[in-house]
C-alpha cells in the first residue's frame, strides 16, 4: 500500500496570480519552457489539476492513495475562487474516488472565525481528518491570536500539515520554522503535526522536535528538486530523516509542483528502490506510518 500524504489540486482561479508565479520561480532553471513575464490562463501545464488528472498519475506511479490538501493563500492576494469554494470543490471530488482520495481542510487561521467555520463545515460535512496551513502567509503558528484554531483542531482531532522550509515571491519564509510549533505541542500534546517536506533548510529544528515530542511527524516531499542532477543530496536527506525517526517519517510528493522537472512515478521508484533505509522502514514511510495515522 503506497500513501502519498502531500498533493494539491486546484483550478486556475483558486490561486493568485503572484502565487504561481512564486511557484514556478523554482523551475526557472528550465528557461524558456515557460513565459514568466505576464499571467495567462494556460501558463504553466498544471494550471488545472483535478481529482481525474491525479487518479490517473497515481495509477501511472502505483500509488494506492494520496491527502489532498487546498492552498489557502488569499491573505496575500484573493484569488477569484474564495476558498470556503476551493475546499468544498476538494472535497466534493474526491467523494467519487473515496477509496483512493483523502481531502484535508486548507485554511489560513489568521482568517479567525472563518477559518474556524471552514474547518467545522468540512468535518461536519466531510468528515474530514486534517488540515492544511501555511505559515509563510504571515503568521506564526504560536501567535496568541490563532490560539482558538488549536483549541478547534484539538477537539477534532485533526492532523495538521504545515508547510515548513523556504517559500518565494511575495510569501515570506521566516514564518516557516518547524521550531514555532513546540509551543503549540507542549499546550496541546495529542495533537498531530506533520512538517512537509521535512522542514527543507531548517529540517534539524524538525529533528530536535521530533527527539521532544512523539506526535512530530515529517514528509519527504519537494525532495525531487535535487533530482536528477542531485540525486545523492535527496538520498542523504531520506536517510537522515529515517535514521532520527523511522516510525515518523512519511512519503510525499507535492504533486503536481515537480511532476514537469521529474515525473511522479520515477519519484516513487527512486523511493522505493534507491538504497536509504530497510526495506522495512520503507514500507513504513511509504505508507504503513500514515495508514496508522489516520
Ligand atoms: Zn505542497
Amino acid at each position: 500500500m503506497i500513501i502519498d500524504s502531500h498533493v494539491h489540486i486546484w483550478k486556475r482561479a483558486m490561486l493568485p496570480n503572484s502565487i504561481i508565479r512564486a511557484y514556478l520561480e523554482p523551475l526557472l532553471e528550465l528557461d524558456g519552457l515557460i513565459d514568466m513575464s505576464v499571467d495567462r490562463e494556460k501558463d504553466w501545464p498544471m494550471s488545472e489539476v483535478d481529482a481525474e488528472m491525479l487518479i490517473s498519475s497515481m495509477d501511472v506511479a502505483g500509488v494506492d492513495k494520496s491527502v489532498i490538501l487546498p492552498l489557502d493563500f488569499g491573505r496575500i492576494e484573493e484569488p477569484r475562487v474564495d476558498i470556503e469554494t476551493y475546499n468544498e470543490w476538494v472535497f466534493e471530488i474526491s467523494l467519487a474516488y473515496k477509496d483512493r482520495l483523502i481531502p484535508f481542510v486548507g485554511v489560513d487561521p489568521m482568517r479567525g472565525k472563518k477559518a474556524l467555520d471552514i474547518v467545522e463545515k468540512m468535518v461536519n460535512k466531510f468528515d474530514a481528518k486534517g488540515v492544511k496551513i501555511y505559515p509563510g502567509t504571515g503568521f506564526r503558528p504560536d501567535d496568541d491570536s490563532i490560539k482558538e484554531f488549536w483549541q478547534l483542531v484539538d477537539n477534532l482531532n485533526l492532523i495538521v500539515v504545515s508547510h515548513a522550509g523556504a517559500s518565494w515571491g511575495p510569501l515570506d519564509e521566516n514564518f516557516n520554522h518547524p521550531i514555532y510549533f513546540r509551543n503549540i505541542l507542549e499546550k496541546f500534546p495529542s495533537i498531530r503535526i506533520i512538517i512537509a517536506h521535512l522542514g527543507g533548510k531548517w529540517r534539524f529544528e524538525t529533528y530536535e522536535m521530533a527527539k521532544e515530542f512523539k506526535n512530530v511527524y515529517a514528509d519527504c516531499s519537494a525532495l525531487q528538486g535535487w533530482l536528477p542532477s542531485q540525486s545523492d543530496v535527496a538520498i542523504s536527506r531520506l536517510k537522515e530523516a529515517a535514521s532520527i525517526m523511522p516510525d515518523r517519517l512519511i512519503f510525499g510528493s507535492d504533486w503536481p509542483l515537480f511532476d514537469i522537472s521529474y515525473p511522479y512515478s520515477q519519484w516513487v521508484q527512486f523511493v522505493i528502490e534507491k538504497d536509504w533505509a530497510s526495506e522495512e522502514i520503507k514500507e513504513r514511510v511509504l505508507g504503513k506510518t500514515f495508514a496508522s495515522l489516520i
